[in-house]
């Protein structure tokens, strides 16, 4: 059957994806770093133009110029969002449902998407902070994080 895509030039094979290590990219690596080693959440920043932005990204996408370091930023965020996850990726119902939440911060251009902890009934606009792992178990990832907590 013909569709849009069997229109595409395609070349087939098998990637060998997981026979390669993927790096994250120097400002990405910055980051996970400052989650492991001082367990606090930066922001990527634009010199040109001042603005933070997470998740980090390379290049400004208010004036295109590259980002190529990272501010601290206040712990404190805002439930933008949530949504209760009761089913697992295979469609399993999980034994114990959680809530994702979208995650903004004071001058913060985007925001995080994570869990929520220690809350029965989340709000839009709650004040949370980030609880992590005890530092000798922090891999150098956003599961560093182990959720946020109401303040
Ligand atoms: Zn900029």
């Amino acid at each position: 059957m013909e569709n849009r895509t069997s229109r595409l030039l395609r070349y087939p094979g098998d990637m060998e994806a997981e026979s390669y290590l993927y790096t994250v990219g120097p400002l990405a690596e910055q980051f996970l770093l400052s989650i492991k080693n001082e367990g606090k959440i930066k922001a990527a920043y634009c010199k040109n133009c001042g603005r933070l932005f997470l998740p980090v990204r390379s290049f400004c996408t208010f004036c295109g110029k590259e980002v190529n370091e990272l501010r601290e930023i206040d712990q404190e965020g805002v439930v933008e969002s949530f949504s209760k996850v009761k089913l697992d990726s295979f469609g399993k119902e999980l034994k114990e449902p959680f809530y994702l939440a979208y995650i903004k911060f004071r001058n913060v251009e985007g925001g995080l998407l994570h869990k929520l902890g220690e809350v029965k009934e989340p709000k839009i606009g709650m004040k949370v902070k980030p609880v992590f792992k005890e530092s000798k178990e922090r891999i150098g990832s956003l599961e560093d994080i182990l959720y946020f907590r109401p303040i």
